[in-house]
């Protein structure tokens, strides 16, 4: 496994590895999602073609009070990861920006809500890093996990308007033993905080069902996802149904539509979603 810490060569370098090559954008603190990631990214790539995973915690993705100083970088662990899944390529660069860059990749539609509107340019750094990883490491496949549904879908757009000639894959949340979503921000959890976080899944597993059964409204179904969360000690950050393809609001239908929920358990912010994708009870 070669790993490469400054994006001096990496064009060149990234460029002669075998065909295809398959990346795995992260910002390490790597878990069981990554994992995840990392095996389907194998897959893709065969037993010829090369995995590619990039750690980078990318400051302009982090708003000012945000909690870029204190995101894990835990290298020597990460790397281990890596080198026992058989990545061929870890691309880990101190830094990515010149220090009076200033040239930004923005979408405009789909981040409007969401961890867009909670995390006002957010997704400007996400796609700015996402554009230049691909412009380094020149992956034919990328992979990006479904826990950041609004990002996923924003990527693909990227893509799309962009003529980026990456194929995105997506993968399903992989999730703790309780339901928790993995995510590198759970280690900040307490001990109470993290028997209390599961609710999110929880909430959200029965909304799926209010949905399906039919005769209930998607409002009184939030209200009640409100509820258990809130019971449960955390505070929601937003809480909305939107359409699955356009991220806009939806209130009436069932069908194709995501419940994205952001949720602080104390200072800790997690984010989760499930598709209803069941037609209701006529
Ligand atoms: P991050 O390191 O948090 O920026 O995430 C890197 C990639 O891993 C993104 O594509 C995430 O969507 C994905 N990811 C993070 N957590 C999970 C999870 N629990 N299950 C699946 N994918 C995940």
């Amino acid at each position: 496994m070669r790993v490469l810490s400054s994006p001096a060569n990496i064009l060149q370098i990234a460029s002669a590895l075998p065909l295809p090559r398959v990346l795995v954008p992260t910002m390490g603190a790597l878990h069981g999602g990554h994992v995840a990631l990392i095996r389907k990214a194998r897959l893709l790539a065969g037993e010829n073609g090369s995995v590619l995973v990039s750690i980078f915690v990318n400051p302009i993705q982090f708003g000012p009070r945000e909690d870029l100083g204190k995101y894990p970088r835990p290298r020597q662990e990460d790397l281990a990861i890596c080198k026992n899944e058989g990545v061929d390529l870890v691309f880990a660069p101190a830094t990515l920006y010149a220090t009076d860059h200033s040239v930004f990749i923005e979408e405009k539609v789909l981040s409007a809500g969401l961890c867009g509107a909670s995390r006002p340019s957010h997704f400007s750094g996400v796609c700015t890093v996402v554009g230049k990883l691909f412009n380094l490491l020149q992956p034919q496949i990328a992979v990006f996990g479904e826990k950041d549904f609004q990002q996923l879908t924003i990527i693909r757009r990227m893509v799309r308007d962009l003529h980026f000639p990456v194929k995105i894959v997506s993968l399903p949340t992989v999730r703790e033993a309780d339901g928790l979503a993995m995510s590198s921000r759970n280690r900040f959890l307490s001990e109470e905080e993290r028997a209390a976080a599961p609710v999110i899944r929880r909430s959200l597993l029965a909304a799926r069902k209010e949905a399906a059964h039919g005769d209930i409204s998607l409002r009184r179904i939030l209200t009640r996802v409100r509820h258990s969360v809130e019971k449960a000690g955390g505070r929601i950050d937003y809480l909305e149904v939107v359409d699955v393809n356009t991220m806009q609001p939806e209130s009436k239908k069932i069908e194709r539509s995501l419940i994205a929920i952001a949720v602080f358990f104390g200072a800790t912010r997690l984010i989760d979603n499930i598709v209803l994708n069941v037609h209701p009870r006529k």
